[in-house]
């Protein structure tokens, strides 16, 4: 069986803690590889050499942290197809979507290339007679991630490439369903030229990312993941006086009015709400169809659902793969089952699809209609591919609707009325807002970040809010000596 093991120190580091999981190929349910699941002492392993690690790399010349990402860059390019590989073979979905996340990733790592420019300060001259003022951005020191396992190469992108920027040492640790794309971009940031210990690997579950939350050596903590998860880290993080940024689950709304092209937004909805099998935080979720939209455009979703290919990521062909375990299948399914119970039309049913029962993690292309909050297809993010259609008489029926749900990381309009576009734009309560986009996800020079439970902390992620994250300020008040203006006051300083 095949082993995957902790980076530490600029090495592979087998677990010794005799706790494993499987790593499964979600498209044949076979068991691929076995994770070692990591102990506190071994996440203090790895903190330590981010700790050794950090001072000399926090003082390196920024023209050359610019050229270990530059170098990261080429290679991450070079080996998009293998990382994509990776990925689609412990996640399950298909290369093109894997090579699509790879893609956006690696954006990330272009904004961070420009360090030498994103770490500049400030600086006034004769803010007072003879007194000069400048600001300058250090690094916080050890900086953690933890990850969840719908992008196991991006979301570690949205956060490693700006920490190391910054001059942090990075200490990630991976969601243990799908590890292993973070030890290939371990072993290409070292060919890069990064130092030993600058990034670590722990593999590990809630035992690992809690050592990481309570050890001392971590300064802050980037977190993705589910809500309740994400709300706990926050939690325990800032109770141990960390810095920390926690991005919670979704359930985002596309809003369709009666204007909008119906094939155009049939064909956004259908490839926002089921790509990537619906495991994405700014899949869509939820057509909101107002007026006589409603039954054209679920209508023409059905009849693309119908011609949807299905399949293991290893087929050229398929566009959407399997889910990623049996468990997380079954509760998709369920939801499906129970929407039926609440009342729910059930237009499309995946549990029928072809592929569902065999041994890989397949399920079919769900499509439920006359959705209605308070209906558990509604109010749980179900992250599957089940896309609910809520009907709706009005824009601010729509509107309220999408702001009364307690989520708020992406929403989209369709539209050919650019009022609308722009109060819906002004008035949703999101952190992410597409106008005829389905999925806004921002490019890599501004943030990535939700409102309301989608959010926990302040500082969005990646972008400018990334550099602000990684980085803590400090004010310098400078007077050289001149003896024409020295003497005693024992007031308050002042500039005039
Ligand atoms: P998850 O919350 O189960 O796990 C995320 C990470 O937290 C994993 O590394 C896991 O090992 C770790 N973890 C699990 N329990 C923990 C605990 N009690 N304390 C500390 N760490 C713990 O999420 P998942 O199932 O891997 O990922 C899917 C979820 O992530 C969805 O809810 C999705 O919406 C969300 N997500 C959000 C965003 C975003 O940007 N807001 C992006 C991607 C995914």
């Amino acid at each position: 069986m095949r082993r995957i093991d902790h980076w530490i120190g600029g090495r592979a580091v087998p677990s010794a803690s005799g706790r494993t999981l499987p790593v499964y190929d979600p498209s044949t349910g076979a068991v691929q590889a076995e994770v070692g699941l990591a102990s506190a002492e071994e996440v203090a392993l790895a903190t330590a050499s981010a700790a050794e690690a950090a001072g000399a790399w926090g003082a390196t010349p920024l023209s050359r942290r610019s050229e270990v990402l530059f170098n990261f860059r080429h290679l991450l390019e070079r080996r998009t197809d293998e990382l994509a590989a990776v990925v689609s073979s412990e996640h399950g979905k298909v290369r093109s979507d894997a090579a699509g996340e790879v893609a956006r990733g690696l954006e990330n790592v272009e904004f961070a290339c420009g360090i030498p420019h994103l770490m500049k300060g400030g600086f006034s001259d004769q803010a007072s007679s003879g007194v000069d003022v400048h600001s300058l951005r250090q690094p916080l020191g050890v900086v953690a991630g933890i990850t969840p396992f719908n992008f196991p190469a991006m979301v570690p992108l949205w956060m490693l490439a700006n920490a190391i920027a910054c001059g942090n040492a990075f200490v990630l640790k991976p969601s243990e369903k799908d590890p292993s794309a973070s030890l290939l971009l371990a072993a290409l940031l070292a060919e890069a030229g990064l130092p030993e210990g600058v990034f670590s690997v722990v593999h590990g579950d809630q035992a690992a990312a809690e050592a990481l939350l309570d050890d001392p050596a971590v300064a802050a903590v980037s977190f993705v993941g589910s809500t309740p998860v994400a709300r706990a880290v926050y939690t325990r993080a800032t109770a141990n006086a960390k810095r920390v940024q926690a991005l919670g689950g979704a359930k985002n709304h596309m809003v369709v009015l009666p204007d909008a092209g119906v094939d155009l937004a049939a064909d956004a909805a259908v490839s926002a709400a089921y790509g990537s099998a619906g495991e994405r935080c700014m899949a869509v979720s939820v057509v909101v169809a107002v007026g006589a939209v409603a039954d054209p455009l679920v209508e023409a979703i059905a009849g693309r659902l119908a011609k949807l290919r299905i399949g293991p990521g290893t087929d050229p062909d398929a566009e959407m793969g399997p889910l990623i375990t049996a468990a997380h299948r079954d509760r998709v399914a369920a939801y499906v089952a129970g929407a039926a119970a609440e009342g729910a039309e059930v237009v499309v049913d995946g549990r029928a699809h072809e592929l569902a029962g065999g041994d890989g993690f397949f399920l079919g292309a769900s499509l439920l209609d006359r959705v209605r909050p308070g209906m558990a297809a509604y109010d749980d993010e179900i992250f599957g591919p089940v896309l609910s259609v809520v009907r709706a008489d009005t824009f601010d029926e729509a509107l309220s609707v999408v702001n009364a749900n307690p989520y708020g990381n992406g929403a989209a309009v369709f539209t050919r009325d650019g009022g609308a576009a722009r109060r819906f734009e002004r008035d949703v309560t999101c952190g992410m807002v597409g106008v005829n986009v389905p999925i806004p996800v921002p490019v890599a020079y501004y943030s990535f970040g939700g409102w309301k439970a989608s959010l926990f902390g302040d500082a969005h992620m990646y972008g400018p809010a990334g550099i602000d994250f990684y980085t803590r300020t400090k004010v310098v008040t400078t007077r050289w000596p001149d003896p024409a203006t020295s003497s005693v006051d024992l007031g308050f300083p002042r500039t005039r």
